[in-house]
């Protein structure tokens, strides 16, 4: 008789999975975007997801970036400071690049 072990799935590409710094659930890279701390003490929005620094990952849910993320949790990933005026521009392009992916992604999802 065979046991059904927890085999790993053949064919199945690996995919980087990463944690929203908001919500804790566990995505594919991809439907993350990329929050970099640079070595100027500066945080910004990575789009290409390939800054050098230190990264942390908030979902590319407009939902995600609203007002329950809080820069103290996003200070806490970063392990940084972030001055007001930097977590505004963040917070602000974050969510505007959010709102936009969010279309992209659904569309994306009816292709597939
Ligand atoms: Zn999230």
């Amino acid at each position: 008789m065979k046991r059904d072990k927890v085999a790993p799935q053949r064919g199945l590409k690996h995919i980087p999975q990463r944690t929203c710094v908001f919500c804790r659930e566990v995505k594919p890279k991809r439907q993350l975007v990329r929050v970099v701390y640079s070595a100027g003490g500066m945080a910004e929005v990575d789009v290409s997801g390939k800054k050098p620094g230190r990264g942390a990952y908030v979902c590319r849910s407009p939902g995600c970036w609203g007002k329950g993320l809080s820069k103290g949790r996003l200070e806490h990933a970063l392990r940084g400071k972030i001055d007001p005026e930097n977590w505004l521009k963040v917070v602000e392009f974050g969510t505007g690049f959010c709102s936009e992916a969010q279309s992209q992604l659904t569309q994306a999802v009816e292709v597939e």
